[in-house]
């Protein structure tokens, strides 16, 4: 492959503008557009459900800077992509050409609202942010739909600032990532910190117009001064229509960023890694995947090998007041080997390792560098009882 002239980056965020940063590293001279849809240009967002609920200072520690790129920004959003033609279509009218595109339009916050329904609070962008930190100045009781990592970090900015706080879902806090062993508990740990929880028979739905309250399928009502929506996070694909490019889980990609279309490369929230027969279709919505796809994603727009794995399995979430950091697969199924210390103390090092000799770490409340986990997880363990 000769490497393009121009690349096109369709999302100004953590996945395109570290794709963007790394064409450049890698030797791309030619032109590099940037469209991106938010005025506020690139931030970074785990501190959004963290710092920023706290405190409005962290709101000018978030910028991701495209400083000295050369870079064109285009602020409005793609709104079509002609993949034949090799053009983007921006909303206000421009027609932006490319030799090679790559997709980093992440994911937006999935939303329980009924048509028509108003006040519904969820959790994405800076603005979202700014918006609930400044309802919970005042709020005396919260509702947060899903127990996700999501929900479980603002359940705890509410808990930390004395609201009390009820979170429903029909899995336990984490359980459908981090398993049984340490949902149960984080469960407990969050109950302890003030985190009331209530395990739905099935979804919820909002209710009230503006939205002050949940339904539960078995009858039960709930009403708050606060209900915020953490449900999962849907990819931003509305604007690839008719390029075959994206399904329901986002964009699919193979282990070079490559998509299914000559020339189109995607990175971060927006995609799935395709599957293989061995292994199912995968989606990794997390900070070091988005950094390590938009690596991946730029070398293989410019026709060089890929400078890792397309996917990088390293997660971290803040709940309750204690951090878990995490490495390797997810979900967690099964009891895990305790390396260092206890889980019920709120500070544990332990592994899961599966059959097929692959582990996943988790430090649990303990301070542990990511490299020294990434090194335990690259080390042959026998299997997990
Ligand atoms: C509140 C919050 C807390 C988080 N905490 C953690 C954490 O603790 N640990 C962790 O590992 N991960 C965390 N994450 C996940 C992490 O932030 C994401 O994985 C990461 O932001 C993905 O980056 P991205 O660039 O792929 O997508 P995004 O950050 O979603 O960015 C996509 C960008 O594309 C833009 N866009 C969308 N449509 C268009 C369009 N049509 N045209 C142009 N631009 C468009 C969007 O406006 C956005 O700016 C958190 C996410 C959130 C929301």
């Amino acid at each position: 492959m000769t490497a393009p002239r121009s690349v096109l980056v369709v999302g100004e965020s953590l996945a395109g503008t570290t794709a963007a940063r790394h064409l450049r590293t890698l030797g791309h001279t030619g032109p590099l557009t940037i469209i991106g849809a938010e005025e506020l240009g690139a931030y970074s967002r785990p501190p959004l459900s963290k710092a920023v609920l706290k405190d409005p200072a962290a709101d000018d520690t978030l910028g991701l800077a495209l400083d000295g790129l050369d870079a064109d920004v285009i602020r409005s959003p793609a709104v079509a992509a002609d993949t034949r033609h090799r053009t983007v279509t921006t909303g206000d009218g421009r027609q932006v050409g490319y030799d090679a595109l790559i997709i980093a339009t992440g994911a937006g916050a999935r939303r329980l609202a009924a048509p028509g329904q108003r006040g519904e609070l969820v959790l994405r962008t800076l603005d979202d942010a700014r918006r609930l930190r400044a309802r919970l100045a005042d709020a005396g009781s919260a509702i947060v739909v899903g127990a996700g990592f999501l929900g479980m970090e603002v359940a705890s900015a509410c808990a930390a600032r004395g609201i009390p706080v009820t979170v429903v879902d029909a899995d336990r806090p984490l359980e459908r990532i981090l398993g049984d062993h340490l949902s149960a508990e984080i469960t407990a740990r969050a109950a302890a910190y003030g985190i009331r929880f209530i395990q739905a028979t099935g979804f919820a739905t909002l209710t009230g117009d503006p939205v002050s309250g949940v339904a539960l399928p078995d009858g039960t009502e709930l009403t708050a001064d606060l209900v915020v929506t953490c449900a999962g996070e849907v990819p931003s694909v509305g604007w690839l229509a008719g390029t075959n490019l994206a399904d329901r889980l986002g964009v699919g990609i193979d282990h070079a960023c490559a998509t299914t279309v000559p020339g189109v490369f995607a990175a971060g929230d927006v995609t799935y890694l395709r599957g293989d027969g061995t292994r199912p279709d995968r989606r990794a919505p997390f900070w070091s995947n988005a950094v390590a796809q938009g690596r991946t994603a730029a070398a293989s727009a410019l026709g060089l090998a890929a400078p890792g794995p397309a996917q990088d399995d390293y997660f971290w979430t803040e709940v309750a007041g204690l951090t878990v950091k995490i490495v390797g697969r997810l979900p967690l199924l099964g009891e895990p080997t305790t390396v260092q210390g206890s889980v019920a103390d709120g500070r544990a090092l332990l592994t899961w390792t599966r059959a097929d000799g692959t582990s996943t770490v988790v430090a649990y409340g303990l301070r542990k560098p990511v490299a020294a986990l990434r090194a335990l997880a690259a080390t042959p363990l026998p299997p997990s009882p």
